[in-house]
């Protein structure tokens, strides 16, 4: 069963030591093809479900499963997740080509060259692979820390708000970079708390408040029939 499905996620639970519920009852799945936003307010439970899918942090109840393989820590499918969580820190006087080879040595697997080219392809930065870090803008580190989560092609990508603090055109050049990374096949799972970028980058939205989901759907949907959907995820 969903051998063949990215993520299904079901009845997932998180309760933190101190017995706050961030998250509970949450259900979504996302199929391939698809670029799903992870959509609501700070402080919804986004990056605790994100944190759990990564095998970050560990559930208080639900299943997960990765291509109909249960997620439990260390478990192999882990490694069909590209993730990132936090923007990473790159060496400013090293190429963008240079930096993602330096973190793929740092993880001890081999890859070949043409990968870390294609990944840069993907992320919109192939013209830009041999120059220093130092001279890229902000959406451009933005696309090689997701080039970075892209190393290997893994089918499944899961990001934490990858557009944050970027200009309309960035997002413009984000929405690109996913769609492409999800054609072919693949998935991707990005987090958000505006509305407007949601609806600019995804193709499916589940629309999370206080920890559960409050609407799911295709996107162009959930927009068109639910005005109460922007109220709910207001930038508070
Ligand atoms: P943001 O956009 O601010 O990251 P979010 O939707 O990603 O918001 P989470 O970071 O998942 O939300 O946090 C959800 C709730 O869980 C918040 O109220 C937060 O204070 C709480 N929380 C997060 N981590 C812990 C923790 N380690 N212990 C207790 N509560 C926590």
């Amino acid at each position: 069963e969903y051998a063949d499905t990215p993520l299904v996620v079901r009845n997932l639970r998180k309760e933190y030591a101190d017995g706050f519920v961030a998250v509970s009852h949450v259900d979504f799945t996302v199929d391939r093809g698809q670029v799903v936003g992870l959509l609501g307010p700070n402080g919804a439970g986004k990056t605790t479900t994100l944190r759990v899918l990564m095998g970050l942090t560990q559930p208080s109840a639900g299943e997960i499963y990765v291509f109909g393989r249960r997620l439990v820590p260390g478990s192999p499918v882990l490694s069909r997740i590209g993730a990132l969580v936090e923007g990473p820190g790159f060496l400013p006087h090293l190429s963008g080509l240079e930096n993602l080879r330096s973190y793929w040595r740092a993880t001890g697997r081999s890859l070949e060259d043409a990968h870390f080219e294609e990944a840069l392809e993907i992320a919109g930065l192939g013209e830009s692979v041999h120059r220093k870090i130092k001279t890229y803008s902000h959406g451009m580190k933005q696309r090689l820390a997701i080039a970075q989560a892209m190393l290997g092609l893994p089918e499944l990508l899961v990001l934490d708000e990858p557009t944050d603090g970027l200009d309309p055109p960035q997002i413009a050049e984000m929405r690109r970079v996913l769609k492409r990374y999800a054609t072919g096949g693949r998935a991707v799972l990005v987090s958000s708390h505006l509305l407007a970028e949601v609806e600019q980058t995804c193709t499916h939205a589940v629309v999370v408040n206080k920890g559960a989901i409050v609407a799911s759907g295709p996107v162009a949907e959930l927009v068109g029939e639910s005005p109460s959907v922007h109220l709910d995820v207001s930038d508070v």
